[in-house]
C-alpha cells in the first residue's frame, strides 16, 4: 500500500519535475512554495519558487524621504528616510508569506525576507547608511515575547544587519504592559492607546547620531510614530524607518 503510494507519488513528480535535480530529502519530504503551493525542487529555492520569487510585489520605493511610506508619516515625525520591501495586500497570494511569519511563527520566512530586503537596500539605495549606528526592532511587551518566544521585528533586524553590517540593538527601546488590542481601533484611538506604552534607556543612545527602527508591517504607522516620539522626547537623533511590508489605503 505504502509502496504503491510512493510509486504513484514519484511518477507524478517525475512527470512534472526533473527528479535528477532534486535532492533525496526533497523527494521524500517535499517542500512547497508558500505562495503558489508548487513543489520546490531546486535546492536553492527557499520558501517560495523561482517564479513567485521573481514576481515578489516589491514596493520599489527605495530608501529615502520622499516615497509613499515617508509621505504617510509626513507631519507626524521629523523628516527621515523610509523603506519597505513589499507592498502588502491581504487579498494577494503573497500575503501568505507575511501570515506564515507573523501568525504561524515561521521565523525562517522572516529572516529570508529580511535578507532580501538587506540586499535590496545595499544594491539600490541611493542614501547610504554610514551614519546609522544601530538597527532597533520595534519591541514586544515582555509577556508577549515570553509567550511567542521571540520578537518578530528582531528576526527582521538580524537579517538586515547581516547584510548591512549595522548592529542590532535591543537595549534601547522597550514596550510596557499591553493595553487594549490595537487591531480594531482607528488611527486616533491607536495613537491614544500607544501613548506611554514605550520607554527607552536613554544612556544606551550615547554615541548614536542616527538609527533605524524596523517593524514587520506598517499600516497606519501609529506604532512607529509612538516609538519615534518616545525616543525623541529624550534625545534628538535622526530616526529612520524600515518595514518588511507596507499597506496603504
Ligand atoms: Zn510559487
Amino acid at each position: 500500500m505504502v509502496d504503491s503510494f510512493f510509486v504513484v507519488y514519484i511518477s507524478k513528480l517525475s512527470t512534472k519535475y526533473d527528479l535528477q535535480s532534486m535532492s533525496i530529502i526533497d523527494i521524500l519530504v517535499p517542500r512547497y512554495c508558500l505562495v503558489c503551493d508548487c513543489v520546490l525542487y531546486a535546492q536553492h529555492e527557499r520558501f517560495i519558487c523561482i517564479q513567485c520569487y521573481s514576481n515578489l510585489p516589491l514596493s520599489c520605493m527605495g530608501y529615502n524621504s520622499n516615497n509613499l511610506l515617508a509621505k504617510a508619516l509626513w507631519g507626524r515625525i521629523p523628516e527621515c528616510n523610509c523603506g519597505s520591501l513589499l507592498t502588502y495586500k491581504s487579498s494577494s497570494k503573497y500575503s501568505s508569506l507575511i501570515k506564515e511569519f507573523k501568525y504561524n511563527n515561521n521565523k525562517g520566512v522572516g529572516y529570508f525576507l529580511a535578507l532580501q530586503f538587506g540586499l535590496e537596500l545595499r544594491r539600490f539605495s541611493l542614501v547610504d547608511f554610514k551614519n546609522v549606528g544601530a538597527i532597533v526592532p520595534i519591541p514586544l511587551s515582555k509577556t508577549k515575547k515570553l509567550y511567542r518566544g521571540y520578537n518578530q521585528s528582531e528576526i527582521l533586524a538580524n537579517g538586515i544587519s547581516k547584510i548591512l553590517k549595522i548592529p542590532v540593538r535591543t537595549d534601547i527601546l522597550f514596550r510596557g504592559k499591553n493595553k487594549d488590542s490595537q487591531t480594531k481601533k482607528g488611527r486616533f484611538d491607536r495613537w491614544l492607546n500607544l501613548q506611554n506604552i514605550y520607554y527607552i534607556d536613554k544612556d544606551k543612545l550615547e554615541g548614536l547620531e542616527e538609527i533605524v527602527l524596523i517593524d514587520d508591517i506598517i499600516t497606519t504607522g501609529s506604532t512607529m510614530v509612538a516609538c519615534i516620539e518616545t525616543i525623541q522626547k529624550k534625545k534628538n537623533i535622526k530616526i529612520n524607518v524600515l518595514s518588511i511590508a507596507y499597506t496603504h489605503s
